[in-house]
């Protein structure tokens, strides 16, 4: 199990044998139930419980901006902010030749199938600022170039807290040429 090494692997087997309660036999279960019953969004890709996820059924969330990341996990922190009151679309991964995935593997498809369904004015891309994050945004923004949408990325930048010696090159330059307007040259 991902984050569980040797010693708590070790612990968690002596707790499970030793255990008088029914405990142990909750959690099997609970996960055999996480198992049969979530899926994945018919829509966006999230985890649901039934056809359509949480947000998607959501009808006080906007349905004009799409937010387009790559992995279903990848809406938890966008969610966590609470900043974000649209829908998202997960694609599923990066396109990326070294590993054999081409846009025909991703969730592009039923990306463009949403857009002639759903009144989406903006699309906005939070797909990772590694080089098949790019490749695969750009590669679906030309897809999208002429039809009656605007795109958007999110920010690249300096974190919270971070001080700029602490950044590397990269992030600098995506920082700066990010920049956001204070206030104009008054003459
Ligand atoms: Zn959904």
């Amino acid at each position: 199990m991902p984050g569980v090494g040797p010693r708590s692997a070790e612990r968690i087997a002596l707790w499970m044998v030793r255990a008088r309660e029914d405990q142990p036999e909750r959690i099997a279960r609970a996960v055999i139930d996480t198992r049969q019953s979530i899926r994945s969004c018919k829509l966006c890709g999230f985890f649901a419980a039934g056809e359509i996820c949480e947000i998607c059924g959501d009808s006080s969330r906007s349905t004009e901006l799409l937010c387009v990341v790559e992995q279903p996990t990848d809406i938890l922190p966008l969610e966590k902010t609470g900043a974000f009151r649209g829908r998202y679309h997960s694609v599923g991964g990066k396109i990326s030749p070294l590993d054999h995935v081409g846009p025909e593997d991703l969730r592009i498809k039923e990306l463009l199938d949403r857009l002639g369904r759903e009144k989406i004015t903006e699309i906005i891309f939070a797909l990772p600022a590694d080089v098949e994050g790019e490749s695969t945004t750009n590669y679906i923004v030309d897809l999208l170039k002429d039809k009656p949408v605007s795109l958007t990325r999110i920010a690249r930048g300096i974190p919270a807290g971070g001080g700029l010696e602490s950044a590397d090159e990269l992030t600098l330059c995506a920082a700066l040429s990010g920049r956001t307007k204070i206030s104009s040259l008054k003459r």
